[in-house]
């Protein structure tokens, strides 16, 4: 038994859970936030309790501190050696990883030359990494990227039909996102398509962040996200795919330098710029109840799009044996996920039972019926658990 801990660090938070490996049990969970400020917040939840706390935050090291001291202080473990290993999330891993990697120097030395492909997110992954490394140094770190998954792809899936130099020149490409999250869709869609010849899924992971992912006999085909988490489908604040003339037109007709309307694009657009309501489906399925039209049309705006790429990757598939639905919205939202199944029920002769649909909020099921010539599926997606086994490949010498 071996004790692991996954880690999520951002600008401002950072968010971990310890396992009991390999039985994949959660000892404790939590999160600091409001990194950089007199008033950070900090939440540890272990067998059924919750803790909190006020405290400054000055940097990531002192919030990391503080996660290991609650550890000890709640006699969650006796001692930090029982910690063997700790997994961080990485958002980029461009061209260099197609699985995850032992935090060695190389790696760190990687992450940093990606730092302009990533330069919200590879920083403080770096900064996460150094806090663990320095309070854990016998610890074994392993980096996860959420692009390794999609480094399967063809050159047809992920080039941009771009002068080729540029391509080179820059790996300005398509890397996608959300992989490890697509990775435990296809291992639990498994069982539904265990009969059939090419293993075909369509991963539909819906979040505040969302793309979708066409997977067969386990490896990613295509991905929706592009060389940055800001391509593919519409999203809570991000525009997804559109004609690059519409960058261009806006800095010209409304004199806006480049870098603000690239700002507009990923946090003022999606579904927040569409209705003007909000960038959470939950307020926006609430003001188009009440006849908001403009929330009515972000709704259908943004199943058109989920629609559409579900049936560019049935293309691309050659078919498809499973349709699943993760993360935020995918799992808890009957409304979004019938305002998709409408859009594709009759083109891809699906059935589709509406009650079992209307039932189903963060549980795993099918809510396709008998006779549907595709299963879809409701699948919990857990990147925290793909962390965690990783770390245990990584402690076996197997990563
Ligand atoms: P991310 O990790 O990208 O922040 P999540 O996968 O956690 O996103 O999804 C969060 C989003 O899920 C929320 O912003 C909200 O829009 C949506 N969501 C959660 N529950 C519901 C619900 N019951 N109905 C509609 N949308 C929901």
């Amino acid at each position: 038994m071996s004790k692991c801990m996954a880690v999520n660090a951002g600008s401002s938070s950072i968010k971990y859970k310890l396992y009991e490996m390999p039985e994949e049990k959660v000892i404790c969970s939590g999160l600091v936030e409001r990194i950089g400020h007199d008033d950070g917040h900090f939440v540890i939840k272990f067998n059924g309790e919750k803790k909190e706390e006020t405290l400054p935050l000055p940097d990531h090291s002192v919030g990391v501190a503080r996660i290991l001291k609650a550890l000890l202080e709640f006699n969650i473990i006796k001692s930090y050696d029982e910690i063997k290993a700790v997994g961080h999330r990485v958002v980029q891993g461009g061209k260099y990883f197609s699985k995850s990697a032992y935090f060695n120097k190389d790696t760190e030395e990687k992450i940093t030359k990606l730092i302009p492909l990533d330069p919200l997110h590879a920083p403080a992954h770096l900064m996460g990494f150094h806090a663990f490394k320095d309070a854990l140094p016998n610890a074994t770190a392993i980096a996860v990227f959420d692009t390794a998954f999609h480094q399967s792809m063809e050159p047809e899936d992920y080039l941009f039909p771009i002068p080729y130099e540029f391509t080179e020149k820059y790996d300005c490409r398509r890397y996608g996102a959300h992989g490890t999250s697509h990775n435990f869709i296809a291992i639990e869609g498994e069982k539904y398509v265990k009969d059939s010849k090419d293993k075909r899924i369509i991963s539909c992971h819906l979040g505040s962040g969302a793309s979708l992912c066409a997977i067969k006999n386990g490896k990613c085909v295509a991905t929706s996200m592009g060389l940055t988490p800001l391509g593919g489908i519409m999203m809570g604040t991000r525009s997804g795919d559109i004609d690059p003339s519409v960058y261009y037109y806006l800095c010209d007709e409304a004199k806006l330098p480049y870098d603000e309307v690239y700002d507009i694009l990923n946090k003022k657009s999606g579904f927040l710029g569409v209705s003007g309501v909000s960038n959470d489906t939950r307020d926006v399925e609430e003001a188009a109840a009440k006849g908001n039209e403009r929330a009515k049309t972000s709704i259908a705006l943004w199943a058109r799009r989920v629609a559409d790429y579900i049936g560019s990757y049935y293309v691309r598939l050659g078919g498809a044996d499973l349709i699943a639905f993760t993360a935020g919205v995918g799992e808890n939202s009957a409304k979004f996920r019938e305002e998709v199944l409408k859009r594709i029920e009759e083109s891809l002769a699906l059935k589709i039972d509406y009650e079992k649909n209307n039932e189903l909020h963060g549980k795993e099921g099918l809510i396709s019926k008998e006779g549907s010539a595709i299963k879809v599926a409701v699948i919990p997606t857990d990147e925290e658990v793909m962390i965690a086994r990783d770390c245990m490949k990584a402690l076996e010498g197997t990563l």
